[in-house]
């Protein structure tokens, strides 16, 4: 493969992961793509890495990100993993359709992964062509960047490039490379492919490399890798209640889409959801109806005990210790998601103290939602704007419900509630706009966007882009990006598209 004499000039690599040993891996390059065009570079998330912006659209990078030139510094791998994919499990996964180019470290010396997905066949393909599809690069990018912006752990989408080709999904679409960003790639299913074959020195090879690499303070632990599980089980449980708290819906929660980071990652058929429903499934894989947005905070509950599995020999002395940390550390879970939720609610309902009615105010607001049709992101945003003394104002939200005069009791509750701690309506109508975003990215919009690229119009891909990245900001002219889909517009399915 041609690699570009630019002696690292636009990215600084340390591939850490490539020094693990070979059997984490397969090396090998991205395959050449026939003719690559640039779609966007993330201007914004550039400079954050402290790469320059200019150089980014330059016509070697475009090639770069096609994966047609490995740049220099470049270790190209495909790294290994296992997974439960809806609860089966399989034993073999592994970047099937993606290539870590190395490790970036950005101007402040962190450490990120710079992953080209779409890059072409590798040793963990299976039936796979190894490419994406133009669509959900698209969605990707959008919703990583969208979930970024409303400052929920993720992702991101650094570029994306057309490649001139044409993948064969549900009919010819056009094929599309992303480049992502990721704090690492090491998800629960790379620990369980090590458990699985019996290799306790991968797996504490592995844990080792992720304590020094993301969670340090693991390491002077009496049990280091218990405090890794404790670290991990955390950050997924405040993942998920992130989630909760804005109507995401992964859609693909199997454990090779669960990162040991905390980041959400894999945005296959996933969905913001309009009207709140607490069952809801937009995935067309997910028939069960395994990965419904109320049991979200459950299924990463059990990936984490597959986790802490994968962990075992490395948790106690004996089987007996090991078993019952294990345990420990799963059923801790539960008190630091419920936490995470609840203050998080608090902060959406505009409370700035503890209130031991609160938990139930909020799931009755939740319930009125659902029994009124009432859309989850305008509900809050709506709400932020009342005032303590019932006035005009309160119409916005009130017809947002299919039985207005259902809310009343509980919004006499709520101002209540605010009198009790002595709210200040202003301050407090700042801070809830902080918590409860104006903008999502709505599937209808998605749609809208997925299906103008096709016909080579880019423009509602910029529109979105730059709409969504101030979700929580008033934006007078975006009114159309703010409203629920009509009815003719509604979503009621995503798809992979891989
Ligand atoms: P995902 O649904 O994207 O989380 O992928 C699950 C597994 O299938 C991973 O091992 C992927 O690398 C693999 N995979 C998905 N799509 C493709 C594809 N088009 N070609 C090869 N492998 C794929
Ligand atoms: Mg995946």
């Amino acid at each position: 493969m041609n690699r570009p004499d630019d002696h690292g000039i636009l990215f600084t690599f340390d591939n850490s992961y490539g020094r693990l040993p070979e059997r984490f891996f397969a090396r090998l390059d991205p395959t050449p793509v026939r003719a690559p065009k640039l779609i966007g570079v993330n201007v914004e998330l550039a400079g954050a890495l402290g790469l320059d912006p200019q150089k980014l659209s330059s016509k070697e990078t475009v090639e770069i990100f096609a994966g047609n030139k490995v740049p220099a510094g470049s270790d190209p791998i495909a790294m290994v993993y296992a997974g439960h994919q809806f609860g089966g499990w399989s034993p073999q996964l592994g970047d099937g359709r993606a290539i870590l180019l190395g490790e970036i470290l950005s101007g402040d010396g962190e450490r990120f992964d710079l992953q080209l997905k779409g890059s072409g066949r590798t040793p963990f393909s299976r039936s796979g062509d190894g490419r994406s599809a133009l669509g959900p690069v698209l969605r990707e990018y959008i919703v990583s960047e969208a979930m970024s912006a409303l400052g929920i752990k993720t992702t991101r989408a650094l570029a994306a490039v057309t490649t001139g080709e044409q993948v064969r999904r549900e009919d010819m679409d056009p094929g599309a490379v992303l480049t992502r960003i990721a704090k690492s790639h090491v998800r629960v299913g790379t620990f369980e492919y090590f458990a699985a074959k019996s290799d306790t020195d991968g797996v504490q090879i592995l844990a080792d490399y992720m304590i020094s690499r993301h969670y340090p303070k693991a390491a002077r632990a009496e049990n280091p890798y218990r405090a890794l599980l404790d670290c991990v089980v955390k950050a997924q449980a405040e993942l998920v209640a992130s989630w909760m708290q804005v109507g995401f819906i992964h859609g693909v929660m199997n454990t090779d889409n669960c990162s040991i980071t905390g980041e959400t990652i894999d945005y296959g058929p996933c969905a913001f959801m309009d009207i709140f429903e607490s069952d809801m499934v937009y995935s067309s894989i997910d028939h069960m109806g395994r990965y419904a947005y109320s049991n979200q905070p459950r299924i990463a509950q059990w990936n984490l005990a597959q986790l802490a599995q994968s962990l075992l020999l490395l948790l106690g002395d004996d089987e007996d210790s090991a078993i019952s940390s294990a345990k420990a550390a799963i059923e801790a879970y539960t008190k630091i998601y419920e936490e995470a939720w609840l203050k998080g609610m608090r902060e959406k309902l505009g409370f700035k103290e503890e209130d031991e009615g609160d938990h139930a105010l909020i799931e009755e607001l939740l319930d009125l939602m659902a029994q009124n049709n009432a859309d989850f992101t305008l509900s809050f945003r709506s709400l932020s704007n009342l005032s303590k003394i019932a006035n005009d104002e309160d119409e916005a939200m009130l017809d947002l419900f299919d039985l207005p005069v259902s809310l009343n009791d509980w919004l006499a509750q709520w101002r209540k509630r605010l009198v009790l701690e002595n709210s200040n309506d202003a301050a407090r109508k700042i801070a809830m706009r902080a918590k409860n975003p104006g903008f999502i990215p709505r599937n209808h919009l998605i749609e809208e966007m997925i299906q103008a690229a096709l016909q080579g119009d880019l423009e509602p891909f910029e529109r979105l882009q730059s709409v969504l990245a101030n979700p929580f900001d008033d934006q007078p002219d975006a009114a159309h990006y703010a409203r629920p889909p009509k009815p003719h517009e509604v979503v009621r399915a995503t798809f992979c598209g891989t």
